[in-house]
């Protein structure tokens, strides 16, 4: 009887292990299931564009069954529980439990709140479409109350946090804000958009040059930095920071960093910060018979410093993994990881970037970096077999 081969989430890691493994192993060889929590693989790296509407909802949530179509994949709709590594076992959230040989887990971070008071309760995080529609209705809301009633708060917006993340959706609500505005007859000199960042300079470690780019540029269209300042609470719609001062704001919306996935850092494998610490063919290196991918782990660059946790690092992850799912299956020979960074691209809205190239850190600035992050997500969609996402 063939291999069980279940792998754990439908984002990038996961969908290109599923995919990959197909490659590989035959129906025969295996039976492949792949557990999601819903029924379409999400291109978060896209999510600041529906955010602000600025892409089609359709081009950034794919229907998995289309993606794994002829691929012979089991597909469950389902939120995972528990992993009992000793059981070989998976607990869904309907009680339901799956058995496996070979176990890979891509279930992605969770976003961090530090314990901040309030935090959680009052503000909005964008880690799925779902959460991306859910902030861009509370903003209309908000901005129709504004109209109505020229509350300030409701005509406030603050993005805690001054990371890739939160400068990705401050450059595409500035750029969407002044249609917002018009259609309600509001000025849009009266909205304030604030990104608080706790360290002295948003985008920690990018050469400053990019640094003063992306200010320079989020600036000009109305985006007020306050460095330096860590929230310390929420309470309601008052964000207090560090200082005591207090920014009075409708929406608040959190990109302060990400944590490991509580059903990784819980179920028993070695772990490091609740990432799962692998080896070089990004088995568990306390359980060989569970393969983690994507932001579910931690991998050491040659520099001894983990690598961020980036889209481009999860779906070579995927693909290193569904190859050696197949090597351990029919006992042939690993393939190490080896990644290739070709950089970091980053939108400051509609029609402008920045972007650290290659191995020598190449520097772009402007439309080229911003057209070529639009042409890195038709690459991945190209991949994926995706590209009838663009045709609705
Ligand atoms: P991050 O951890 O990179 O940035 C979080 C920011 O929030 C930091 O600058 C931190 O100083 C700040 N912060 C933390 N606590 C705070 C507080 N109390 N008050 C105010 N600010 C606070 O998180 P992210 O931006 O969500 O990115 C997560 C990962 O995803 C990173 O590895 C990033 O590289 C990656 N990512 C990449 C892209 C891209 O390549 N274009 C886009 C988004 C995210």
């Amino acid at each position: 009887m063939g291999k069980k081969i279940v792998i754990l989430g439908g984002g990038f890691a996961g969908l290109l292990s599923a995919q990959t493994v197909r490659k590989h192993l035959s129906p025969a060889q295996a039976e492949v299931t792949l557990v999601n929590r819903w029924p379409t693989h999400q291109i978060i790296t896209e999510l600041h564009r529906l955010t602000a509407g600025n892409i089609k909802e359709e081009a950034v949530s794919l229907p998995l069954a289309k993606l794994l179509k002829g691929k012979s994949v089991n597909l469950k709709i389902a939120t995972v529980e528990a992993v009992h590594p000793d059981a070989r076992q998976v607990r869904l959230h309907d009680g339901s439990v799956l058995n496996y040989d070979i176990l890979v887990m891509a279930l992605g971070s969770e976003t961090a709140f530090f314990g901040i008071p309030g935090l959680k309760e009052n503000s909005f995080v964008l880690k799925s479409v779902e959460d991306a529609l859910r902030i861009r209705n509370h903003i209309f809301a908000r901005l129709d109350a504004f109209a109505a009633r020229g509350n300030a708060a409701d005509g406030t917006i603050v993005v805690g946090g001054g990371g890739l993340t939160g400068v990705e959706v401050i450059g595409e609500l500035a750029d969407q804000m002044p249609a917002w505005c018009r259609s309600r007859g509001i000025d849009p000199a009266d909205i304030r958009l604030y990104c608080v960042e706790a360290a002295p300079s948003i985008l920690q470690g990018f050469p400053q040059e990019l640094i003063d780019r992306a200010v320079t540029s989020l600036e000009s269209r109305g985006v007020r930095f306050v460095t330096g300042q860590p929230i310390t609470e929420v309470k309601g719609t008052e964000i207090v920071l560090k200082d005591g001062s207090v920014i009075t704001a409708g929406t608040l919306i959190w990109s302060g960093g990400v944590q490991g996935h509580p059903v990784v850092a819980s179920c028993g494998i070695e772990v490091n910060r609740g990432r799962a610490v692998v080896n070089e063919y990004l088995q568990s290196v306390s359980h060989p018979d569970i393969f983690v991918a994507g932001d579910s782990a931690v991998v050491m660059g040659e520099d001894g410093r983990p690598y961020p946790p980036t889209a481009q690092l999860a779906w070579q992850m995927g693909e290193t993994v569904g190859y050696n799912i197949f090597a351990l299956a029919e006992q042939a020979k690993m393939k190490p990881f080896k990644p290739v960074i070709s950089g970091t691209l980053a939108s400051l809205g509609r029609k402008d970037g920045i972007a650290a190239i290659g191995a020598r850190r190449t520097l772009l600035k402007g439309f080229t970096a911003q057209a070529m992050k639009e042409a890195s997500h038709i690459r991945y969609l190209a991949h994926i077999k995706g590209l009838f996402a663009l045709a609705h």
